[in-house]
Protein backbone atom coordinates (compact mmCIF):
# COMPACT_ATOMS: atom_id res chain seq x y z
CA UNK A 1 0.00 0.00 0.00
CA UNK A 2 0.86 3.39 -0.51
CA UNK A 3 1.52 5.08 2.76
CA UNK A 4 -1.31 7.96 2.39
CA UNK A 5 -3.88 5.10 2.19
CA UNK A 6 -2.03 3.84 5.78
CA UNK A 7 -3.11 4.98 9.43
CA UNK A 8 -1.31 4.13 12.74
CA UNK A 9 -3.22 4.80 15.78
CA UNK A 10 -3.86 3.21 19.23
CA UNK A 11 -6.78 3.55 21.95
CA UNK A 12 -6.34 5.18 25.40
CA UNK A 13 -8.46 4.90 28.24
CA UNK A 14 -8.72 4.98 31.93
CA UNK A 15 -9.00 1.54 32.95
CA UNK A 16 -12.45 -0.39 32.70
CA UNK A 17 -13.95 2.17 29.98
CA UNK A 18 -14.01 -0.17 27.18
CA UNK A 19 -10.67 -0.26 25.49
CA UNK A 20 -10.28 -4.17 24.90
CA UNK A 21 -13.86 -4.51 23.97
CA UNK A 22 -13.74 -1.63 21.30
CA UNK A 23 -10.67 -3.29 20.12
CA UNK A 24 -11.95 -6.54 19.73
CA UNK A 25 -14.69 -4.62 18.21
CA UNK A 26 -12.79 -3.37 15.33
CA UNK A 27 -11.24 -6.09 14.56
CA UNK A 28 -14.62 -7.80 14.21
CA UNK A 29 -15.96 -5.44 11.87
CA UNK A 30 -12.71 -4.78 9.62
CA UNK A 31 -13.06 -8.87 9.70
CA UNK A 32 -9.68 -9.35 10.96
CA UNK A 33 -11.19 -12.35 12.95
CA UNK A 34 -14.74 -13.76 12.03
CA UNK A 35 -17.19 -13.94 15.03
CA UNK A 36 -16.74 -17.55 15.02
CA UNK A 37 -12.88 -17.44 15.61
CA UNK A 38 -13.41 -14.37 18.19
CA UNK A 39 -12.72 -15.78 21.74
CA UNK A 40 -13.54 -12.71 23.80
CA UNK A 41 -11.05 -9.96 24.17
CA UNK A 42 -8.29 -11.68 22.02
CA UNK A 43 -5.97 -8.88 22.17
CA UNK A 44 -5.72 -9.93 25.67
CA UNK A 45 -3.61 -12.61 24.89
CA UNK A 46 -2.02 -14.15 28.68
CA UNK A 47 -4.73 -16.08 30.80
CA UNK A 48 -3.95 -13.60 33.68
CA UNK A 49 -4.66 -10.43 31.42
CA UNK A 50 -7.95 -11.55 30.49
CA UNK A 51 -8.21 -13.31 34.51
CA UNK A 52 -7.84 -9.75 35.93
CA UNK A 53 -9.19 -8.10 33.08
CA UNK A 54 -6.07 -5.45 32.21
CA UNK A 55 -3.71 -5.42 29.69
CA UNK A 56 0.07 -6.38 30.37
CA UNK A 57 1.66 -6.65 27.12
CA UNK A 58 0.24 -4.34 24.33
CA UNK A 59 -0.22 -5.71 20.98
CA UNK A 60 -0.38 -4.49 17.45
CA UNK A 61 -2.96 -5.93 14.77
CA UNK A 62 -3.00 -4.96 11.09
CA UNK A 63 -6.65 -4.23 9.46
CA UNK A 64 -7.44 -3.79 6.12
CA UNK A 65 -10.72 -1.18 5.80
CA UNK A 66 -12.71 -0.34 2.78
CA UNK A 67 -13.57 3.28 4.08
CA UNK A 68 -16.49 5.23 2.23
CA UNK A 69 -14.30 7.25 -0.18
CA UNK A 70 -13.72 3.50 -1.95
CA UNK A 71 -10.28 3.18 -0.90
CA UNK A 72 -8.52 0.58 0.86
CA UNK A 73 -6.56 1.83 3.75
CA UNK A 74 -4.15 -0.44 6.21
CA UNK A 75 -4.71 0.28 9.98
CA UNK A 76 -2.54 -0.33 12.74
CA UNK A 77 -4.36 -0.33 15.78
CA UNK A 78 -1.81 -1.10 18.88
CA UNK A 79 -3.01 -1.83 21.96
CA UNK A 80 -1.67 -0.02 24.99
CA UNK A 81 -1.54 -1.25 28.54
CA UNK A 82 -3.55 0.68 30.89
CA UNK A 83 -2.48 0.70 34.56
CA UNK A 84 0.45 3.06 35.76
CA UNK A 85 3.10 0.64 36.29
CA UNK A 86 3.44 0.49 32.79
CA UNK A 87 3.21 4.25 31.79
CA UNK A 88 6.41 3.51 30.00
CA UNK A 89 4.89 1.04 27.64
CA UNK A 90 2.28 3.56 26.47
CA UNK A 91 4.67 6.20 26.00
CA UNK A 92 6.60 4.69 23.23
CA UNK A 93 3.33 2.78 21.70
CA UNK A 94 1.66 6.24 21.72
CA UNK A 95 5.27 7.69 19.70
CA UNK A 96 4.72 4.54 16.88
CA UNK A 97 1.48 6.00 16.11
CA UNK A 98 0.12 9.10 14.78
CA UNK A 99 -3.38 9.28 16.36
CA UNK A 100 -5.23 8.12 19.49
CA UNK A 101 -8.56 7.28 19.94
CA UNK A 102 -9.58 8.49 23.39
CA UNK A 103 -11.91 6.25 25.01
CA UNK A 104 -14.57 8.07 27.89
CA UNK A 105 -17.18 5.84 29.66
CA UNK A 106 -20.48 7.98 29.09
CA UNK A 107 -21.16 6.89 32.87
CA UNK A 108 -18.51 7.45 34.53
CA UNK A 109 -16.92 10.66 32.64
CA UNK A 110 -12.77 11.77 33.05
CA UNK A 111 -11.09 10.00 35.22
CA UNK A 112 -6.82 9.79 36.45
CA UNK A 113 -5.38 8.23 34.01
CA UNK A 114 -8.28 9.50 31.30
CA UNK A 115 -6.32 12.57 31.64
CA UNK A 116 -2.76 10.92 31.87
CA UNK A 117 -3.40 9.74 28.93
CA UNK A 118 -4.25 12.22 27.08
CA UNK A 119 -0.84 14.25 28.19
CA UNK A 120 1.20 11.30 27.08
CA UNK A 121 -0.85 11.25 23.79
CA UNK A 122 -0.23 15.12 23.27
CA UNK A 123 3.18 14.89 24.02
CA UNK A 124 3.38 12.61 21.11
CA UNK A 125 1.84 15.34 19.23
CA UNK A 126 -1.07 12.66 18.39
CA UNK A 127 -4.46 13.94 16.94
CA UNK A 128 -6.88 12.76 19.85
CA UNK A 129 -10.17 11.24 18.73
CA UNK A 130 -12.99 11.22 21.68
CA UNK A 131 -15.16 8.49 21.74
CA UNK A 132 -17.88 8.13 24.51
CA UNK A 133 -18.83 4.73 24.90
CA UNK A 134 -21.11 2.54 26.55
CA UNK A 135 -24.07 4.75 25.65
CA UNK A 136 -25.92 1.45 25.95
CA UNK A 137 -25.50 2.07 29.37
CA UNK A 138 -28.85 3.68 31.80
CA UNK A 139 -26.58 5.83 33.63
CA UNK A 140 -24.72 7.20 30.66
CA UNK A 141 -24.76 10.80 30.28
CA UNK A 142 -23.05 11.22 26.70
CA UNK A 143 -23.87 15.36 26.26
CA UNK A 144 -22.24 15.52 30.29
CA UNK A 145 -18.88 14.17 29.15
CA UNK A 146 -18.90 15.88 26.02
CA UNK A 147 -18.98 19.15 27.60
CA UNK A 148 -16.54 17.45 30.09
CA UNK A 149 -13.84 16.92 27.71
CA UNK A 150 -14.19 20.40 26.04
CA UNK A 151 -13.78 22.01 29.25
CA UNK A 152 -11.44 19.65 31.42
CA UNK A 153 -8.80 18.84 28.25
CA UNK A 154 -9.90 21.56 25.93
CA UNK A 155 -10.52 18.99 22.89
CA UNK A 156 -13.39 19.78 20.22
CA UNK A 157 -15.84 16.98 21.52
CA UNK A 158 -18.54 18.25 19.32
CA UNK A 159 -17.68 15.29 16.95
CA UNK A 160 -16.82 12.87 19.37
CA UNK A 161 -18.35 9.18 18.18
CA UNK A 162 -21.01 8.35 20.79
CA UNK A 163 -20.42 4.20 21.24
CA UNK A 164 -20.76 1.05 22.62
CA UNK A 165 -18.48 -1.29 22.44
CA UNK A 166 -20.52 -3.88 23.91
CA UNK A 167 -23.39 -3.96 20.88
CA UNK A 168 -21.22 -2.06 18.17
CA UNK A 169 -22.73 1.02 17.97
CA UNK A 170 -20.57 3.65 17.17
CA UNK A 171 -17.87 1.15 14.95
CA UNK A 172 -17.94 2.67 11.75
CA UNK A 173 -18.41 6.00 12.59
CA UNK A 174 -14.84 5.70 15.00
CA UNK A 175 -12.52 4.30 11.51
CA UNK A 176 -14.07 7.21 8.98
CA UNK A 177 -12.48 9.85 11.53
CA UNK A 178 -9.62 7.62 11.93
CA UNK A 179 -9.27 7.61 8.22
CA UNK A 180 -10.50 11.56 7.95
CA UNK A 181 -8.65 12.99 10.58
CA UNK A 182 -5.65 11.04 11.61
CA UNK A 183 -2.73 12.02 9.21
CA UNK A 184 -1.08 9.05 7.07
CA UNK A 185 2.51 8.53 8.26
CA UNK A 186 5.02 10.51 7.10
CA UNK A 187 8.34 9.02 6.33
CA UNK A 188 10.70 7.73 2.94
CA UNK A 189 11.60 4.60 1.93
CA UNK A 190 14.90 5.03 0.50
CA UNK A 191 16.09 6.90 3.76
CA UNK A 192 18.59 5.17 6.00
CA UNK A 193 16.32 2.45 8.20
CA UNK A 194 15.16 4.16 11.43
CA UNK A 195 12.64 1.68 13.69
CA UNK A 196 11.46 2.21 17.03
CA UNK A 197 11.22 -0.72 19.12
CA UNK A 198 7.87 -0.09 21.09
CA UNK A 199 7.69 -3.93 22.50
CA UNK A 200 9.36 -7.78 21.88
CA UNK A 201 8.63 -10.79 23.76
CA UNK A 202 10.09 -13.95 23.69
CA UNK A 203 9.64 -17.17 21.36
CA UNK A 204 11.60 -20.35 22.20
CA UNK A 205 11.58 -21.25 18.67
CA UNK A 206 12.44 -17.92 17.21
CA UNK A 207 13.95 -16.17 19.48
CA UNK A 208 12.82 -12.23 20.22
CA UNK A 209 10.43 -11.01 18.04
CA UNK A 210 10.79 -7.48 18.04
CA UNK A 211 7.52 -5.04 17.71
CA UNK A 212 8.68 -1.84 15.17
CA UNK A 213 7.67 0.84 13.70
CA UNK A 214 9.77 1.95 10.65
CA UNK A 215 9.68 5.69 10.53
CA UNK A 216 12.17 5.40 7.51
CA UNK A 217 13.96 2.73 5.16
CA UNK A 218 12.80 -0.54 5.06
CA UNK A 219 13.94 -3.99 6.81
CA UNK A 220 14.08 -7.27 5.02
CA UNK A 221 15.48 -10.47 5.71
CA UNK A 222 19.14 -10.80 5.23
CA UNK A 223 19.73 -7.34 6.38
CA UNK A 224 22.32 -6.96 9.22
CA UNK A 225 20.66 -4.33 12.08
CA UNK A 226 22.12 -2.63 15.14
CA UNK A 227 20.18 -1.47 17.91
CA UNK A 228 21.27 2.04 18.43
CA UNK A 229 21.20 2.10 22.01
CA UNK A 230 22.87 -1.15 23.24
CA UNK A 231 24.99 -1.66 19.70
CA UNK A 232 23.52 -5.10 19.52
CA UNK A 233 23.61 -6.27 15.80
CA UNK A 234 21.83 -9.35 14.60
CA UNK A 235 21.21 -10.40 10.78
CA UNK A 236 17.21 -10.87 10.18
CA UNK A 237 15.63 -13.81 9.88
CA UNK A 238 12.19 -13.19 9.65
CA UNK A 239 9.46 -10.09 9.27
CA UNK A 240 6.01 -9.93 9.29
CA UNK A 241 2.97 -8.24 10.45
CA UNK A 242 0.20 -9.11 13.42
CA UNK A 243 -3.62 -10.10 11.80
CA UNK A 244 -3.50 -10.62 14.63
CA UNK A 245 -1.68 -13.98 14.13
CA UNK A 246 1.95 -13.59 12.94
CA UNK A 247 2.30 -13.42 9.53
CA UNK A 248 5.58 -13.29 6.76
CA UNK A 249 5.85 -10.48 4.79
CA UNK A 250 8.82 -9.12 2.32
CA UNK A 251 9.27 -6.25 3.69
CA UNK A 252 8.23 -3.66 6.05
CA UNK A 253 8.82 -0.54 5.13
CA UNK A 254 8.33 3.66 5.96
CA UNK A 255 5.02 4.03 7.94
CA UNK A 256 4.45 0.03 8.73
CA UNK A 257 3.75 -1.43 11.79
CA UNK A 258 5.48 -5.07 12.55
CA UNK A 259 7.50 -7.61 13.70
CA UNK A 260 11.23 -8.94 12.76
CA UNK A 261 13.00 -11.73 14.41
CA UNK A 262 16.91 -11.80 14.64
CA UNK A 263 17.97 -14.65 16.75
CA UNK A 264 18.38 -13.20 19.16
CA UNK A 265 18.47 -14.77 22.80
CA UNK A 266 17.24 -12.38 25.33
CA UNK A 267 14.64 -9.10 25.32
CA UNK A 268 17.47 -7.54 26.82
CA UNK A 269 19.19 -6.47 23.70
CA UNK A 270 15.81 -5.41 22.57
CA UNK A 271 14.34 -2.41 24.67
CA UNK A 272 11.18 -0.55 24.17
CA UNK A 273 12.69 2.88 22.70
CA UNK A 274 15.34 2.07 21.18
CA UNK A 275 16.09 2.71 17.19
CA UNK A 276 16.83 0.13 15.06
CA UNK A 277 19.46 0.53 12.09
CA UNK A 278 21.07 -1.04 9.43
CA UNK A 279 24.45 -2.32 9.83
CA UNK A 280 25.21 -0.60 6.14
CA UNK A 281 24.14 2.81 5.92
CA UNK A 282 22.98 3.80 8.71
CA UNK A 283 21.05 5.92 9.62
CA UNK A 284 23.26 9.06 11.95
CA UNK A 285 21.04 9.53 15.04
CA UNK A 286 18.29 7.27 16.93
CA UNK A 287 14.70 8.58 17.28
CA UNK A 288 14.25 10.89 20.17
CA UNK A 289 12.78 9.30 23.76
CA UNK A 290 14.20 6.49 24.63
CA UNK A 291 15.19 6.12 27.81
CA UNK A 292 16.33 2.31 30.34
CA UNK A 293 13.50 1.37 32.13
CA UNK A 294 14.26 0.96 35.80
CA UNK A 295 12.32 -0.67 38.28
CA UNK A 296 11.20 0.74 41.31
CA UNK A 297 9.76 -1.53 43.64
CA UNK A 298 11.98 -4.55 44.85
CA UNK A 299 11.21 -7.78 47.22
CA UNK A 300 12.99 -10.86 48.14
CA UNK A 301 11.57 -13.85 46.56
CA UNK A 302 12.04 -17.20 48.57
CA UNK A 303 10.94 -20.52 47.35
CA UNK A 304 9.36 -21.95 50.27
CA UNK A 305 11.19 -25.63 49.73
CA UNK A 306 14.71 -24.86 49.70
CA UNK A 307 15.09 -27.57 47.23
CA UNK A 308 13.39 -25.57 44.72
CA UNK A 309 16.00 -22.77 44.36
CA UNK A 310 17.32 -23.97 40.62
CA UNK A 311 14.01 -23.94 39.84
CA UNK A 312 13.29 -20.41 40.85
CA UNK A 313 16.72 -19.62 39.06
CA UNK A 314 15.23 -21.35 35.73
CA UNK A 315 11.89 -19.69 36.07
CA UNK A 316 13.33 -16.33 36.42
CA UNK A 317 15.50 -16.11 33.79
CA UNK A 318 13.12 -17.87 31.45
CA UNK A 319 10.77 -14.92 32.82
CA UNK A 320 13.39 -12.50 32.29
CA UNK A 321 13.77 -13.29 28.39
CA UNK A 322 10.40 -11.90 27.86
CA UNK A 323 9.91 -9.04 30.51
CA UNK A 324 12.29 -6.03 30.19
CA UNK A 325 11.34 -4.30 32.93
CA UNK A 326 12.15 -7.08 35.63
CA UNK A 327 15.74 -7.45 37.20
CA UNK A 328 16.75 -10.15 39.28
CA UNK A 329 19.75 -11.22 41.74
CA UNK A 330 20.57 -13.80 44.32
CA UNK A 331 20.13 -12.45 48.06
CA UNK A 332 20.94 -14.58 50.89
CA UNK A 333 19.00 -13.89 54.06
CA UNK A 334 19.25 -15.49 57.38
CA UNK A 335 15.87 -16.01 58.11
CA UNK A 336 14.58 -17.16 54.28
CA UNK A 337 17.84 -18.90 53.35
CA UNK A 338 18.71 -18.63 49.50
CA UNK A 339 16.62 -16.60 46.95
CA UNK A 340 16.64 -13.52 44.94
CA UNK A 341 16.08 -10.14 45.04
CA UNK A 342 13.86 -8.85 42.35
CA UNK A 343 12.81 -5.63 40.82
CA UNK A 344 9.69 -4.33 39.38
CA UNK A 345 8.05 -1.27 37.90
CA UNK A 346 5.21 -1.67 40.80
CA UNK A 347 2.88 -3.17 43.17
CA UNK A 348 0.73 -4.93 39.93
CA UNK A 349 3.91 -6.12 38.08
CA UNK A 350 5.29 -7.87 40.95
CA UNK A 351 1.85 -9.55 41.69
CA UNK A 352 1.63 -10.81 38.34
CA UNK A 353 5.12 -11.84 38.31
CA UNK A 354 4.77 -13.58 41.47
CA UNK A 355 1.46 -15.09 40.47
CA UNK A 356 3.12 -16.53 36.87
CA UNK A 357 6.25 -18.10 38.51
CA UNK A 358 3.96 -19.99 40.72
CA UNK A 359 1.19 -20.78 38.25
CA UNK A 360 3.51 -21.77 35.06
CA UNK A 361 6.17 -22.91 37.28
CA UNK A 362 4.72 -24.90 40.24
CA UNK A 363 6.43 -23.03 42.80
CA UNK A 364 5.14 -21.61 46.05
CA UNK A 365 7.39 -18.77 46.94
CA UNK A 366 7.30 -16.67 50.32
CA UNK A 367 8.07 -12.70 49.12
CA UNK A 368 9.32 -10.14 51.17
CA UNK A 369 7.94 -7.01 51.92
CA UNK A 370 8.29 -4.60 48.64
CA UNK A 371 11.11 -1.41 49.18
CA UNK A 372 11.81 1.04 47.40
CA UNK A 373 15.21 2.52 46.58
CA UNK A 374 16.88 5.07 49.04
CA UNK A 375 19.83 6.89 48.59
CA UNK A 376 21.95 7.15 51.73
CA UNK A 377 25.07 9.21 52.26
CA UNK A 378 27.31 7.80 54.86
CA UNK A 379 29.51 9.81 56.92
CA UNK A 380 32.57 9.01 55.22
CA UNK A 381 31.48 10.88 52.20
CA UNK A 382 29.84 8.03 50.26
CA UNK A 383 26.45 7.51 48.50
CA UNK A 384 25.00 4.07 48.22
CA UNK A 385 21.52 2.98 46.70
CA UNK A 386 19.40 0.35 48.93
CA UNK A 387 16.96 -1.36 47.65
CA UNK A 388 16.60 -3.90 50.97
CA UNK A 389 16.12 -2.26 54.59
CA UNK A 390 18.36 -4.59 56.02
CA UNK A 391 21.27 -3.40 53.99
CA UNK A 392 20.53 0.30 55.87
CA UNK A 393 24.25 1.06 57.49
CA UNK A 394 24.06 1.61 61.51
CA UNK A 395 22.42 4.80 62.11
CA UNK A 396 25.84 6.06 63.43
CA UNK A 397 27.36 5.83 60.12
CA UNK A 398 24.46 7.92 57.90
CA UNK A 399 25.07 11.38 57.23
CA UNK A 400 21.44 11.69 55.72
CA UNK A 401 19.26 9.29 53.95
CA UNK A 402 16.69 10.41 50.81
CA UNK A 403 13.29 8.65 49.54
CA UNK A 404 11.52 9.31 46.09
CA UNK A 405 9.08 11.51 45.91
CA UNK A 406 5.77 11.13 43.46
CA UNK A 407 3.46 13.72 42.60
CA UNK A 408 0.40 11.77 42.89
CA UNK A 409 -3.02 13.15 41.40
CA UNK A 410 -6.54 12.25 42.66
CA UNK A 411 -9.69 12.67 40.87
CA UNK A 412 -13.23 12.29 43.36
CA UNK A 413 -16.24 13.38 43.74
CA UNK A 414 -15.94 16.99 46.29
CA UNK A 415 -17.84 15.53 49.19
CA UNK A 416 -15.09 13.18 49.40
CA UNK A 417 -12.28 16.41 49.51
CA UNK A 418 -11.95 15.69 53.10
CA UNK A 419 -10.94 12.35 53.45
CA UNK A 420 -8.54 12.25 50.48
CA UNK A 421 -6.91 15.28 52.17
CA UNK A 422 -6.74 13.43 55.20
CA UNK A 423 -5.30 10.10 53.85
CA UNK A 424 -2.61 12.49 52.30
CA UNK A 425 -1.54 13.76 55.02
CA UNK A 426 -1.42 10.87 57.16
CA UNK A 427 0.92 9.66 54.35
CA UNK A 428 3.66 12.44 54.70
CA UNK A 429 1.82 14.06 51.65
CA UNK A 430 3.00 17.99 50.58
CA UNK A 431 -0.08 19.70 49.02
CA UNK A 432 0.42 20.89 45.61
CA UNK A 433 -3.07 22.04 44.15
CA UNK A 434 -6.74 21.30 44.24
CA UNK A 435 -8.87 22.43 41.39
CA UNK A 436 -12.55 21.87 40.44
CA UNK A 437 -13.30 19.81 37.17
CA UNK A 438 -17.03 20.93 37.02
CA UNK A 439 -19.67 21.58 39.56
CA UNK A 440 -18.93 18.28 41.35
CA UNK A 441 -15.64 17.03 40.98
CA UNK A 442 -12.38 17.60 41.83
CA UNK A 443 -8.67 17.06 40.95
CA UNK A 444 -6.11 16.83 43.83
CA UNK A 445 -2.86 16.86 43.40
CA UNK A 446 0.12 15.93 46.48
CA UNK A 447 3.48 15.27 46.77
CA UNK A 448 4.09 11.86 48.39
CA UNK A 449 6.88 9.49 49.17
CA UNK A 450 6.51 6.93 47.18
CA UNK A 451 7.15 4.45 49.82
CA UNK A 452 3.49 5.28 51.43
CA UNK A 453 2.24 5.11 47.89
CA UNK A 454 3.40 1.56 47.85
CA UNK A 455 2.00 0.67 51.13
CA UNK A 456 -1.36 0.33 50.78
CA UNK A 457 -2.75 4.04 49.50
CA UNK A 458 -4.48 2.51 46.61
CA UNK A 459 -7.01 0.60 49.00
CA UNK A 460 -7.02 3.36 51.24
CA UNK A 461 -8.33 5.54 49.16
CA UNK A 462 -10.64 3.54 47.62
CA UNK A 463 -12.50 2.88 50.83
CA UNK A 464 -12.10 6.18 52.11
CA UNK A 465 -13.91 7.33 48.71
CA UNK A 466 -16.09 4.52 48.49
CA UNK A 467 -14.26 3.95 45.00
CA UNK A 468 -14.92 6.94 43.76
CA UNK A 469 -11.90 8.21 43.42
CA UNK A 470 -9.36 7.66 40.62
CA UNK A 471 -5.74 7.80 40.93
CA UNK A 472 -2.46 8.35 38.86
CA UNK A 473 0.87 9.15 39.81
CA UNK A 474 5.04 10.10 38.28
CA UNK A 475 7.99 9.86 39.94
CA UNK A 476 9.56 13.39 40.74
CA UNK A 477 12.86 12.79 42.53
CA UNK A 478 14.61 12.00 45.39
CA UNK A 479 14.25 14.13 48.87
CA UNK A 480 15.89 14.26 52.13
CA UNK A 481 13.47 12.35 54.87
CA UNK A 482 14.48 11.61 58.98
CA UNK A 483 13.76 7.60 58.34
CA UNK A 484 14.71 4.51 60.20
CA UNK A 485 15.24 0.91 60.24
CA UNK A 486 12.59 -0.82 62.21
CA UNK A 487 13.77 -4.43 63.02
CA UNK A 488 11.50 -6.99 64.06
CA UNK A 489 12.68 -10.02 66.51
CA UNK A 490 11.26 -13.36 66.99
CA UNK A 491 12.36 -15.12 69.73
CA UNK A 492 15.50 -12.33 69.92
CA UNK A 493 16.49 -12.90 66.91
CA UNK A 494 16.24 -10.34 64.17
CA UNK A 495 14.42 -11.53 61.22
CA UNK A 496 16.24 -9.74 58.27
CA UNK A 497 12.98 -10.59 56.03
CA UNK A 498 11.20 -8.31 58.20
CA UNK A 499 12.92 -5.68 58.76
CA UNK A 500 11.61 -2.21 57.02
CA UNK A 501 12.84 1.48 56.79
CA UNK A 502 9.81 3.95 57.97
CA UNK A 503 10.03 7.53 59.33
CA UNK A 504 10.98 8.39 62.68
CA UNK A 505 7.42 10.06 63.48
CA UNK A 506 5.69 6.87 62.25
CA UNK A 507 8.25 4.23 63.76
CA UNK A 508 6.12 3.79 67.03
CA UNK A 509 2.88 3.26 66.13
CA UNK A 510 3.94 1.16 62.89
CA UNK A 511 6.32 -0.93 65.16
CA UNK A 512 3.09 -1.71 67.54
CA UNK A 513 1.05 -2.73 65.03
CA UNK A 514 2.82 -4.70 63.38
CA UNK A 515 4.06 -6.44 66.66
CA UNK A 516 -0.14 -7.38 67.05
CA UNK A 517 -0.25 -8.42 63.61
CA UNK A 518 2.62 -10.47 63.91
CA UNK A 519 1.10 -12.51 66.82
CA UNK A 520 -2.44 -13.04 64.66
CA UNK A 521 -0.64 -14.00 62.19
CA UNK A 522 1.90 -16.48 63.35
CA UNK A 523 0.54 -19.81 64.27
CA UNK A 524 1.32 -20.96 67.97
CA UNK A 525 4.60 -22.83 68.68
CA UNK A 526 4.73 -25.23 71.38
CA UNK A 527 6.70 -22.88 73.30
CA UNK A 528 6.19 -18.87 73.67
CA UNK A 529 7.12 -16.54 71.54
CA UNK A 530 8.56 -13.26 72.04
CA UNK A 531 7.86 -10.42 69.12
CA UNK A 532 9.50 -7.08 69.68
CA UNK A 533 10.15 -4.02 67.32
CA UNK A 534 13.30 -2.13 67.76
CA UNK A 535 15.29 0.53 66.42
CA UNK A 536 18.97 0.12 66.48
CA UNK A 537 19.22 -1.75 69.89
CA UNK A 538 16.01 -0.17 71.70
CA UNK A 539 13.40 -2.19 71.81
CA UNK A 540 10.21 0.10 71.24
CA UNK A 541 7.77 -2.92 70.71
CA UNK A 542 6.89 -6.35 72.13
CA UNK A 543 3.89 -8.84 71.87
CA UNK A 544 4.14 -12.72 72.84
CA UNK A 545 2.95 -15.66 70.98
CA UNK A 546 1.21 -17.97 74.12
CA UNK A 547 2.33 -22.05 73.85
CA UNK A 548 -0.13 -24.08 72.22
CA UNK A 549 -1.55 -25.85 75.00
CA UNK A 550 -1.74 -29.25 73.54
CA UNK A 551 -1.38 -31.21 69.98
CA UNK A 552 -4.02 -30.80 67.86
CA UNK A 553 -4.00 -35.04 66.86
CA UNK A 554 -4.38 -34.93 70.50
CA UNK A 555 -8.35 -34.01 70.25
CA UNK A 556 -8.76 -37.42 67.65
CA UNK A 557 -7.90 -39.81 70.21
CA UNK A 558 -9.98 -42.65 69.83
CA UNK A 559 -11.65 -40.55 66.77
CA UNK A 560 -11.63 -42.35 63.33
CA UNK A 561 -8.63 -42.57 61.08
CA UNK A 562 -10.02 -40.43 58.33
CA UNK A 563 -10.64 -37.48 60.52
CA UNK A 564 -7.12 -37.79 61.40
CA UNK A 565 -5.57 -37.75 58.28
CA UNK A 566 -7.74 -35.13 56.89
CA UNK A 567 -6.71 -33.16 60.33
CA UNK A 568 -3.09 -33.88 58.52
CA UNK A 569 -3.71 -33.01 55.38
CA UNK A 570 -5.21 -29.86 56.94
CA UNK A 571 -2.07 -29.06 58.57
CA UNK A 572 0.06 -29.80 55.63
CA UNK A 573 -2.28 -27.08 53.74
CA UNK A 574 -1.53 -24.94 55.66
CA UNK A 575 2.00 -25.00 55.67
CA UNK A 576 2.31 -24.64 52.28
CA UNK A 577 3.75 -20.90 52.69
CA UNK A 578 5.22 -21.03 55.42
CA UNK A 579 8.76 -20.71 56.00
CA UNK A 580 10.70 -21.79 59.53
CA UNK A 581 12.77 -19.10 60.89
CA UNK A 582 15.00 -20.35 63.63
CA UNK A 583 12.34 -22.80 65.17
CA UNK A 584 9.30 -20.18 64.42
CA UNK A 585 7.31 -21.22 61.39
CA UNK A 586 6.41 -17.70 59.78
CA UNK A 587 3.25 -17.20 57.20
CA UNK A 588 3.49 -15.58 53.87
CA UNK A 589 0.84 -12.94 55.35
CA UNK A 590 3.53 -12.04 58.18
CA UNK A 591 5.71 -10.65 55.51
CA UNK A 592 3.41 -8.43 54.24
CA UNK A 593 1.47 -7.48 57.37
CA UNK A 594 4.37 -4.54 57.30
CA UNK A 595 2.21 -2.92 53.54
CA UNK A 596 -0.63 -2.62 55.72
CA UNK A 597 -0.35 -0.67 59.40
CA UNK A 598 -1.90 2.60 59.39
P1 LIG B 1 -10.39 -1.63 29.36
O1 LIG B 1 -9.87 -1.80 30.77
O2 LIG B 1 -10.47 -0.18 28.99
O3 LIG B 1 -9.70 -2.46 28.35
O4 LIG B 1 -11.92 -2.08 29.44
P2 LIG B 1 -12.59 -3.42 28.92
O5 LIG B 1 -12.70 -3.41 27.44
O6 LIG B 1 -11.91 -4.59 29.54
O7 LIG B 1 -14.06 -3.22 29.50
C1 LIG B 1 -14.31 -3.09 30.88
C2 LIG B 1 -15.73 -3.57 31.18
O8 LIG B 1 -16.69 -2.71 30.55
C3 LIG B 1 -16.01 -4.97 30.65
O9 LIG B 1 -16.82 -5.62 31.59
C4 LIG B 1 -16.77 -4.71 29.36
O10 LIG B 1 -17.64 -5.77 29.04
C5 LIG B 1 -17.53 -3.45 29.71
N1 LIG B 1 -17.84 -2.64 28.50
C6 LIG B 1 -16.97 -2.24 27.55
N2 LIG B 1 -17.60 -1.50 26.62
C7 LIG B 1 -18.91 -1.43 27.00
C8 LIG B 1 -20.07 -0.80 26.46
O11 LIG B 1 -20.07 -0.15 25.41
N3 LIG B 1 -21.23 -0.94 27.17
C9 LIG B 1 -21.31 -1.64 28.32
N4 LIG B 1 -22.47 -1.70 28.94
N5 LIG B 1 -20.23 -2.25 28.86
C10 LIG B 1 -19.05 -2.14 28.20
MG1 LIG C 1 -8.08 -3.88 28.51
Amino acid sequence: VAISRIRNFCIIAHIDHGKSTLADRILEYTGALSKREMQEQVLDQMDLERERGITIKLQAVRLNYLADDGNLYTLHLIDTPGHVDFTYEVSRSLAACEGAVLVVDAAQGIEAQTLANVYLALDNDLEILPVINKIDLPSAEPERVREEIERVIGLDASEAVLASAKTGIGIKEILEQVIKQIPAPIGDSSKPLQALIFDSHYDPYRGVIVYVRILHGAIRPGMRVRMMATGAEHEVVEVGTFRPRMTNVDELSAGDVGYFAAAIKTVHDTRVGDTVTTVEGSATSPLPGYRRINPMVFCGMYPVESSDYPLLRDALEKMELNDAALRYEPETSSALGFGFRCGFLGLLHMEIIQERLEREYGLTLITTAPSVIYHVYTTKGETIEIDNPSMLPEAGKIERVEEPYVKASIIVPKDFVGSVMELCQEKRGVFVDMRYLDETRVTIIYEVPLTEIVYDFFDRLKSSTKGYASFDYELIGYRESDLVKLDILLNGEIVDALSFIVHREKAYSRGKILCEKLKELIPRQMFEVPIQAAIGNKVIARESIRAMRKNVLAKCYGGDITRKRKLLEKQKEGKKRMKQVGNVEVPQEAFMAVLRLD
